[in-house]
């Protein structure tokens, strides 16, 4: 697009709060079409922009997310991705962060903006999140640097107030406009009077970078949520789950666990069958540094890959795309400790 050129955004409606109507019997939120989505929106008549639609069918409620989906959303930004500068996915909460997670993987050598935002209250509701947050993300995704390139170059949640990184966020409230975070990153931009980038933050795309999409993602993946009691019989049956090939393990605090042998046997046995084991802390801050107890320290030796300061959503999703992409467990071991997509911090 050169500098005086109207921006052009494709909206790609998934579903979720921000499009749902009542269920007349029920009174139950239930996703509804576009149309009734932008009737609402007046104001976007006053963007000058042109905009553009696509649906996914059926519209959902994102608690019913596959990556099936993501694939759809994938295959929507590919085909449009030379007519557009930018994409704005409205999407429900519930996995928002998730999506963005995936997003930011498959859609590799991304140099243009993916926006994706939602709301807490749907359109047609008078103190509806919905307007303003569509808005803002449109106008976010038009946004400029001063050399005429996107300003976000990459996949980032909108919601209120701030600008995240998709794969950095996660969903921290299911009453506040203000309802996702970054607990590790800063945000890329604040929301005020004004929108006010953060360029340190924001992701540069390599100089000539070419979108080369990856649509596999392979759904062989399972968290393990450590808690104190946790059996042994339970423990091996998850790690033996059929199919399994990794599993993010969600240790306390700095990435520990129990220093039990039968805890470490169990771990060290998946691993030597060839199951990755990614450490991810549950504290939403911080991250894991096996090397400061030893209850950390053994797992580490053990082969349980560290996943610093990742967040369960980005761990999750990164090893579906790195499955998907066909690597053996030692390369996706590998590929798990390095940031691809700024979604962790060396
Ligand atoms: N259950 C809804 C969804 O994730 C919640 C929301 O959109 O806020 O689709």
């Amino acid at each position: 697009m050169g500098t005086n050129a109207k921006p052009r955004i494709l909206i790609i409606y998934t579903g979720g709060t921000i499009g749902m109507i009542e269920n007349p019997d029920t009174g139950a939120l239930q996703p509804f079409d576009f149309d009734h989505l932008i009737d609402n929106v007046p104001k976007i008549k006053m963007l000058k922009f042109t905009i553009d639609h696509v649906s996914t069918e059926p519209p959902i409620d994102s608690s019913d997310m596959v990556p099936e989906n993501w694939q759809e959303i994938v295959r929507a930004i590919h085909d449009n991705y030379d007519r557009h500068d930018g994409f704005v996915v409205l999407h429900g909460t519930d996995t928002m962060a998730y999506t963005a997670s995936a997003l930011s993987f498959m859609l590799d050598g991304l140099n243009k903006p993916v926006i994706i935002t939602g709301s807490q209250l749907p359109i047609g509701e008078v103190r509806t999140d919905g307007e303003e947050n569509l808005i803002t993300a449109l106008q976010i995704a038009a946004a400029r640097r001063k050399d005429g390139s996107p300003m976000v170059q990459e996949v980032a949640i909108l919601f209120e107030n701030y600008l995240w990184r998709g794969n950095r966020a996660t969903k921290i409230s299911a009453d506040n406009f203000n309802a996702f975070k970054s607990n590790n990153y800063p945000s890329l931009a604040k929301i005020g009077l004004g929108i006010h980038f953060n360029h340190d933050a924001l992701w540069c795309a390599a100089p000539g970078s070419k979108l080369n999409v990856k649509y596999e993602m392979d759904p062989n993946v399972i968290f393990l949520n450590l808690f104190p009691g946790l059996t042994e019989i339970t423990l091996r049956h998850l790690l033996n789950t059929p199919g399994v090939k990794g599993v993010v393990l969600k240790s306390y605090g700095a990435g520990n666990g129990p220093s039990a042998q039968w805890f470490i046997d169990a771990l060290s046995d998946a691993i030597q069958r060839g199951i990755v084991v990614l450490n991810v802390s549950q504290c939403v801050n911080g991250g894991v540094n096996t090397r400061r107890y030893v209850t950390g320290d053994r797992m580490a030796a053990c082969g349980v890959v560290s996943g610093r300061d990742i967040t369960s959503e980005a761990a999750i999703t990164k090893m579906m795309y790195l499955f998907g992409l066909g690597l053996d467990s030692q390369t996706v071991a590998e590929a798990l400790s390095t940031p691809i997509r700024g979604e962790l911090s060396l």
